[in-house]
């Protein structure tokens, strides 16, 4: 049987930008689908713009502490439409950049919604396309529980486009994108509480890290309220908002913001006409070669719910255009050890496994922490501390994990991972030698255990 392509992508994203063109460069005919924005959630509603959110926001530390230097200006004001037009436009060159990607690779770019016909069959704008193989890469989509007022709310997808800053702002969720957004609303300027339902936000990062960058945002005079929830949202007559909590209190506000998790993007794409099957939470289920239960279609990306983070949809996507296409270069994907970071203010970075998580799978655990005023902050006011934190197993001396809460933890932390993905131990930690004066030369002077 012959089909018009090898490969039909649906989602401009980063996992399906990455698999077609690859796949393109590999020889095969490609065919792309993409219904919203080139680029995906990361370049248009996601990473990108979220940085320079927080790029943004962190101005308001560096205006404070730039007094204790020598230098003196008038009161610093900040306008938030310039800060968004700017960002649209460079999300408007990065939509640009990603279109030339896909076309000059040979790429057929088609714009609009698709929906699955078949195992091998895609409809597009009214006209029908076959390809051998296809690859769902749609991505994920906010979700907002179902309280009375909901549609008041906003998520991280309306918040990159609002026409002012809101001067009071109720963010909802233990995620990163709540824990992000909170910093940003809070550094430029809005009045914020942070309210999650649980105990302590960030579940499944270092307990060292969460509880320290609790006392870190706190200090900065953000609210957090842990242990509540909101149970309904009214619009009052003066236009703001009023949040009714779970235990009855009110707490009136002009937005309220929710990162509470997010689906799958599986409207109307038509997955009844095909044997794709979802997992008992809602994702498209896949086999270590990211097939679905219909031999013909792939999925990769936010849609399986896997590890939602750009880095991982890209290696999916190169992982997946190997095992069509080249085969002899695929390998299986490796998962562990994946390093993130939060860009909350301070940020936070790590890889590896948490102390917890270490004791849990029963590691014999040795912790290195260090806390301290980073050396730029020693001239100003700011009382911010930064935390560095080692897991080490006390069998083999190797590094388990690596967390950091601090400023620029991102960039230290990537390094990092390559030396934890070499298998460093804790001797070739302490057998590096530092960057001098440096916050990240910590990492390689810790020397006496906190804790065994
Ligand atoms: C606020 C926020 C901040 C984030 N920050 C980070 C970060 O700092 N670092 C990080 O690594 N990750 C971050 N992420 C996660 C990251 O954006 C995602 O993991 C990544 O974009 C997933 O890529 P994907 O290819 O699976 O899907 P996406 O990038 O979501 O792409 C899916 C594409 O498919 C299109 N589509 C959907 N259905 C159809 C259809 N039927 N027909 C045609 N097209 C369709 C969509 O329009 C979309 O363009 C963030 C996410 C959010 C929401």
């Amino acid at each position: 049987m012959s089909y018009e392509f090898d490969l039909f992508v649906i989602g401009a994203g980063s996992g399906g930008v990455r698999a077609a063109r690859f796949a393109a460069g590999f020889g095969a005919k490609v065919a792309v689908a993409e219904s919203r924005y080139l680029g995906g959630t990361c370049v248009n509603v996601g990473c990108v713009p979220k940085k320079f959110l927080v790029y943004g926001a962190h101005f308001a530390d560096d205006f404070e502490q730039a007094s204790g230097f020598g230098w003196s200006s008038g009161e610093p004001a900040f306008d938030w439409p310039i800060l968004i037009a700017n960002k649209n436009r460079e999300i408007q060159r990065l939509n640009g950049i990603y279109r030339n990607l896909l076309v000059n690779s040979g790429v057929t770019l088609l714009e609009g919604h698709a929906k699955l016909l078949g195992p091998h069959e895609v409809e597009i704008n009214g006209q029908r396309h076959s390809a051998k193989h296809i690859l769902i890469a749609t991505g994920g989509w906010p979700q907002v529980p179902d309280i009375p007022g909901k549609e008041l709310a906003i998520t991280s997808n309306e918040a990159f486009f609002l026409e002012q800053l809101p001067k009071r702002v109720l963010v909802v969720g233990g995620g990163y994108i709540a824990v992000e957004f909170a910093s940003i609303f809070h550094g430029l300027g809005a009045e914020t509480s942070l309210l999650y339902r649980k105990d302590l936000f960030l579940r499944g990062f270092d307990g060292a890290v969460r509880k320290h960058l609790k006392e870190e945002l706190e200090k900065k005079g953000l609210d957090l309220q842990f242990n509540t929830d909101i149970a309904r949202i009214e619009r009052q007559a003066d236009g703001s908002l009023l949040a009714t909590l779970k235990d009855g209190r009110e707490l009136a506000t002009d937005c309220v913001f929710y990162a509470t998790g997010r689906r799958p993007m599986l409207d109307n794409l038509g997955l009844e006409n095909t044997g794709v099957e979802l997992n008992d939470k809602g994702f498209i289920q896949v086999n270590e070669q990211f097939a679905t239960s219909e031999p013909s279609i792939l999925a990769l990306g936010d849609v399986i719910g896997r590890v939602q983070l750009t880095p991982v949809a890209l290696a999916e996507g190169m992982a997946v255009a190997r095992r069509l296409f080249k085969p002899e270069e695929y390998r299986t994907l490796d998962y562990s050890l994946i390093p993130t970071a939060v860009f909350s203010l301070p940020n936070i970075a790590t890889v590896g496994l948490s102390e917890e998580q270490a004791r849990e799978e029963g590691y014999e655990v040795k912790v290195f922490e260090s806390r301290f005023r980073p050396m730029k902050l020693t001239l100003t006011e700011s009382q911010e501390r930064t935390l560095m934190k080692l897991v080490v197993d006390g069998k083999t001396d190797k590094v388990l994990g690596c967390h950091m809460v601090g400023p620029e933890s991102g960039e230290i932390v990537q390094g990092l991972a390559v030396a934890l993905k070499a298998g460093a131990t804790k001797r070739i930690f302490d057998e590096t030698l530092g960057i001098h004066p440096t916050a990240a030369e910590e990492f390689v002077t810790m020397r006496t255990p906190v804790g065994s």
